[in-house]
């Protein structure tokens, strides 16, 4: 039988709709308009989709939208100085820097620099710390969003075991954390993991942060598991002259006959990550001002 397909896109509109809401109540109630700002140092071609994407869906949901274009030559002074004005802007409430940063700038340096209560991104080592410990914070968004997509789809996580292959600062260990929050049994897997496949098999949920095209075979899935697949891969288009092809970390032609649901790629993953950062830029807008958060 074949797995139910995961629709990310349809889930991640129907949160945009209620970050719309809530930004129309903040509005009308308390005068407060939800402002995003959004950091592009450098002249990155994805980066530039992403951060016009996420500028357009900001503005799209009646929040401010402020755009920071940077040379890629802006130095680490330059940033910092930018990142405290932002910091210090009452109308600022959410500040994100879009990664990587060109390679003469500190990400680390860049990223704590931010006022951890506008941490969108939920990047900054305090907002790590706290969600490590358990304690409320800026969630990063990507994992938040497939943490999302698991409630809806599954409902009670408690005693299921979650594989995570993966273990960065952006997805895994975050991923990992809010498994563990939300009762999961988890493992976290990585390059030097042995077995890997037989660990995958064990995986009542299977989350895949790799950026390996494909890597999670077919026969590495528990039957019935479900498979959050996380990974962005461009590849050369099969036709001559045809659009760049985006694929995941699993195979989704196998997966999907095996798997009881999966994520696709596009259009899983994906458009979760933006709904949730405008979900947290109206978050952190309430906690900013003292007011009640936002369902
Ligand atoms: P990183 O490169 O930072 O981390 C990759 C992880 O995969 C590392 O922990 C690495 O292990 C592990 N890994 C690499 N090769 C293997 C292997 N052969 N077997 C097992 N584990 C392996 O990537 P990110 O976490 O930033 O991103 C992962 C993927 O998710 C990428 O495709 C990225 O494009 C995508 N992504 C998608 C987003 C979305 O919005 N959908 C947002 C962010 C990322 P080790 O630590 O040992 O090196």
């Amino acid at each position: 039988m074949s797995a139910d397909i995961i629709d990310g896109k349809a889930f991640a509109a129907s949160i945009r709709d209620r970050v719309a809401a809530a930004t129309g109540n903040l509005k009308e109630e308390f005068g407060l308009t939800p402002g995003l700002a959004v950091v592009l140092v450098g002249e990155d071609p994805a980066s530039q989709v992403y951060t016009r994407s996420k500028e357009r869906m900001a503005t799209a949901a009646g929040m401010a939208s402020f755009e920071h274009r940077l040379a890629e030559e802006t130095t680490e002074r330059e940033l910092l100085g930018l990142i405290d004005n932002l910091n210090a802007d009452p109308e600022v409430h959410g500040i994100l820097v879009q990664l990587p940063l060109p390679p003469h700038l500190d990400s680390a340096l860049v990223i704590n620099a931010i006022d951890p209560n506008k941490d969108v991104d939920g990047f900054h080592i305090s907002n790590a710390g706290r969600l490590a410990t358990g304690q409320t914070s800026m969630v990063p968004c990507t994992p938040l969003g497939c943490l999302l997509l698991l409630k809806d789809r599954i409902g009670d996580l408690s005693g299921k075991h979650a594989v995570v292959v993966g273990r960065s600062n952006i997805v895994g260990k975050p991923m990992a954390s809010l498994l563990l929050g939300a009762n999961a049994t988890v493992s976290i897997a990585h390059s030097r993991t042995a077995d890997l496949a037989g660990l995958c098999r064990q995986a009542d949920i299977l989350v895949a942060a790799v950026g390996r095209p494909g890597m999670i075979e077919g026969d590495w899935i528990k039957p019935g598991a479900t498979v959050i697949d996380v990974g962005i891969n461009r590849l050369p288009s099969e036709t001559e002259g045809g659009k760049d092809r985006l694929v995941g970390d699993v195979d989704f032609a196998a997966a999907k006959e095996v798997a009881g649901a999966i994520t696709p790629v596009p259009g899983g993953v994906g458009p979760m990550t933006i709904a949730c950062l405008l979900a947290n830029t109206v978050v952190a807008a309430a906690r900013i001002n003292g007011l009640p958060e936002p369902d």
